[in-house]
């Protein structure tokens, strides 16, 4: 064993042996990985190795389906067998919203490349006939899905990396993790130590352990999980060709054919975590005990969907764990807080994801960023408010809903609440349905009385939809107040402060008492933040953001911070609270309430004033995303029930009521505001996406991103995004939809909804440059049917800025 390494990979297991293979196929040969056992030894040797491309986050299903591509190559490269069964995949609908949400995948799939198509029952039976189609109103189909070998697979990446320069030591378990001076690692393993410049958690079933030895918590938690092959079937064998997989989420059931009988495994309700104070160390090679009772009924809906299994005798049960994390997707990328250490596990899929996760990791350690937006799968997207007690909850539901339906606007009960303002008891006295985001609840609207305080999961209008128009005309009419907790919000102190933001920001910086909008680029000139950032005084900013990206954000920043001390950035998100008003009537408001001077000639619109607002010390910005007049006042925690006090009792007799996120997602879309993870991402860029009217390509300063964004200002675009008004009728967009324009796929939307006070239903999409003009008519495929949408430049509100400026 060498004693210098550039990585040393822990981890033997699919994901591990995928990691080093992409590490070598990017570049880096000086590369090793160390196994505690032999290859497989986690949850590797014992999965179904069945895979798909279905999953509800775009960027994730392209990663699966890069996955599966892979595994041609990889047979190629080495010649040893990945035992790949191409057969092709069904996921059956047997209610209208799983319908709805099959469609909408397709729909997906249309400009991603993927070829599944919608079949009906007819077809289904023609491809299974062994499943019997009582309830079925059809099915998704995918050419890709099928299943391979686990351990030839696993093989075939080891012998893939060591063929170019990977070096593989097996029956060595790393012992400790020792952080150096210079940002390396120092492993110690059972034969001997080596340092490493990079270290890589790869340890599946024992990534908690192996992230204790460097400090963290890595928010997964193993569950158990079964599957039972059968004895030899005639309806299978006597087929003429292999039966296709049959995923039929109403039974909580996948199935495959496996050999000559089937192989069927079931996500089930009554679902038992595993191995709750830590994996034991000597776990391997064993299975865990049966338990049947624990699938009883899922096996009697299976018996009645597949009426060959109950003649067929169970040759082999297995019962294993694998890990996941709170939200089902794996944790990838740098670990915040550390130096050099990068996870790559909580991969609960591991023959769908494994090869995407490896890419984009050796991406991401190797150039410096990964080639898409992969937030959906990063680590960061779990922050320092996570415990082991909030993970196995969530992963416990996450478990039980793997085959459920995932509703755009559906909020998960686990766990909630779990982090909350003052104001929380406020918005509950008066009907507030809650989502939560990065574990902070957070008012979605307010149920009208009669109405249920819960929002009905749905990808058609909801039961909220009357209730957020009330909010976005109490806006638009008299004043709104809503919280301003649920930004990302940092403090940016020093005499170096304002050059530092000016290198880490791509925007202008503003003079003492003025705000600027200013995207953050990454050194490829992709937007990785969209922040504002307030200068309160010369060496003291605020700068605020999407409050869901906050370790990712802080990861970023620490990277960056000067080694001179002349700047400290301090993480406040959740310690300075308060609420903004907007709306018609909200500077009348704010001027019964304020002891400054609060007109529109002394307090203009991105003003930044610290001012007093009836008991409470505040600072003020005028500015709002509902595109309205508008103003967030920030107090420290402890006087948000004073403030709401002093603003309620100040704003009653002008009509002052909350307004929710619901609401205020549906403003913006009348002023054309994008939002970060939808319009603003890191798969665009400041052109494509019209941000670049905040970058400063002319600022003294070599911001990060300069030369790309500067590189693209000459180069041009060849997509940008517009707005569209949509002839819809029950169901408005919510993202990802495909643009179609004279029977092509032309674009696909980002986001949009509702706009109630305009009352139109808006999409913000990607168009190619040549079809952008004025009234250009598209459609836009909206759960299957093709709507008439139109693209326009006007604002729908207040297009003159009358209001937002005045
Ligand atoms: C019953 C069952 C069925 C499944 N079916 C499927 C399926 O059909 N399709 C699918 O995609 N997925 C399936 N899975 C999930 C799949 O098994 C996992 O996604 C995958 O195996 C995860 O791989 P991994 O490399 O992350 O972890 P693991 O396989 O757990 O590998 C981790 C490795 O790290 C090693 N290690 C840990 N700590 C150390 C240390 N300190 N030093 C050195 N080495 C260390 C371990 O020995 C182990 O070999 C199934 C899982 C189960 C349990």
């Amino acid at each position: 064993m060498k004693s210098h390494a550039r990585v040393v990979v822990i981890g033997g297991g699919v994901v591990g042996c995928s990691v080093l293979y992409h590490l070598t196929k990017l570049g880096w040969s000086d590369v090793m990985l160390i196994e505690r056992s032999a290859l497989t030894s986690g949850s590797t040797w014992h999965a179904a190795g069945g895979f798909h491309t279905l999953n509800a986050d775009t960027n994730m299903a392209a990663l699966q389906g890069y996955t599966i591509r892979l595994y041609k190559e990889l047979e190629e490269l080495t010649g040893m067998s990945c035992g790949l069964h191409h057969v092709g995949g069904l996921t059956l609908a047997t209610t209208p919203e799983r319908m709805d949400f099959l469609k909408a995948e397709r729909a997906k799939h249309r400009y991603m490349g993927l070829d599944t198509e919608i079949v009906g029952p007819e077809e289904i039976k023609n491809l299974s006939p062994i499943t019997n189609l009582d309830g079925v109103l059809g099915a998704l189909y995918d050419p890709l899905d099928g299943h391979l070998d686990p351990s030839g697979t696993t093989h075939a990446y080891a012998k893939a990396a060591k063929m170019a320069g990977a070096e593989i030591i097996l029956q060595n378990p790393v012992q400790e993790l020792n952080p150096q001076p210079d940002g390396s690692w120092e492993v110690v393993t059972k034969e001997g130590t080596v340092i490493a410049e990079h270290v890589v958690n790869a340890g599946g079933l024992w990534a908690r352990e192996v992230g204790e030895m460097a400090g963290v918590y890595m928010p997964l938690h193993p569950m158990e999980h079964q599957y039972l092959v059968t004895e030899d079937t005639p309806e299978v064998y006597e087929l003429d060709r292999e039966l296709p997989h049959v995923m039929d989420p109403e039974g909580e059931s996948y199935l495959r054919q496996e050999g000559r009988g089937i192989c069927i495994g079931f996500y089930e309700q009554a679902c038992d975590a595993w191995a709750e104070r830590g994996t034991p160390w000597d776990f391997g090679h064993e299975l865990l005990n049966n338990k049947l009772d624990r699938i009883g009924d899922s096996l009697e809906f299976a018996f009645n969907r597949f009426p060959v299994l109950e003649k067929a005798g169970i040759k082999t049960v297995i019962n294993g764990p694998f890990t996941f994390a709170p939200d089902g997707n794996p944790l990838v990328g740098p670990v915040p807080g550390l130096q050099n250490y990068w996870s790559a596990c909580g991969v609960m899929a591991g023959f769908s994801q494994g090869g995407g996760v490896g890419l984009v990791l050796a991406e991401w350690m190797i150039e410096g960023e990964p080639s898409r937006d992969v937030f959906a799968m990063d680590v960061a997207r779990f922050g320092d408010w996570i415990t082991p007690g909030y993970t196995r909850a969530k992963v416990r539901e996450n478990y039980q809903r793997r085959f459920s339906v995932s509703y755009p606007n559906e909020e998960l009960p686990v766990a909630r609440p779990h982090q909350t303002t003052p104001a929380y008891g406020i918005w509950k006295e008066q009907r507030a349905v809650f989502g939560a985001s990065y574990g902070m609840e957070a008012a979605n609207y307010f149920a009208k009385q009669g109405e249920p305080l819960r929002e009905t999961p749905s990808f058609r209008r909801s039961n909220a939809f009357e209730a957020v128009a009330d909010e976005c005309y109490t806006v638009r009419e008299a004043v709104g107040i809503n919280e301003v907790h649920n930004f990302g919000k940092y403090l940016v102190t020093g005499k170096g402060a304002r050059a530092w933001l000016d290198m880490i920001m791509a925007g202008r910086i503003p003079k003492p008492g003025r705000l600027a909008l200013n995207p953050m680029l990454s050194p490829k000139g992709r937007l990785i933040g969209d922040f504002t950032v307030s200068c309160i005084h010369e060496n003291e900013f605020m700068v605020t953001a999407s409050f869901g990206m906050q370790a990712a954000h802080m990861r970023w920043f620490q990277v960056h911070l000067p080694k001179d001390e002349t700047v400290s950035i301090e993480n406040i998100s959740t310690t300075r609270v308060g609420f903004q008003i907007a709306g018609k009537k909200a500077r009348e408001l704010l001027a019964r309430v304020a002891f400054d001077d609060v007109s529109a000639e002394k307090f203009k619109f991105l003003d930044i004033r610290e001012m007093d607002v009836g008991t409470c010390r505040a600072l003020i910005q005028r500015v709002s995303y509902t595109g309205d007049l508008g103003y967030e006042i920030y107090v420290k925690i402890e006087d948000q029930i004073a403030l709401y006090e002093i603003l309620k009792n100040a704003g009653a007799d002008l009509g002052l009521k909350p307004f929710g996120m619901r609401a205020m997602m549906s403003l913006r879309l009348e002023k054309s505001f994008g939002s970060w993870g939808r319009e603003f991402r890191p798969d665009y860029t400041p052109m494509e996406t019209g941000m670049d009217r905040f970058v400063s390509y002319k600022k003294e300063s070599e911001f990060i991103g300069k030369a790309a964004a500067i590189a693209e200002q000459s180069k041009g675009v060849q997509r940008k995004l517009c707005t569209f008004i949509v002839e819809a009728e029950d169901a408005d967009v919510w993202g990802d939809e495909p643009i179609w324009y004279n029977n092509d796929v032309v674009g696909f939307v980002t986001s949009g909804g509702y706009a109630h006070y305009s009352k139109k239903s808006v999409a913000y999409g990607f168009l190619p440059t040549d079809l952008i003009s004025a009234g250009r008519e598209v459609e836009i495929e909206i759960l299957g049917k093709r709507r008439r949408a139109k693209m326009f430049v006007e604002v729908l509100f207040d297009p003159n800025g009358e209001r937002m400026l005045g």
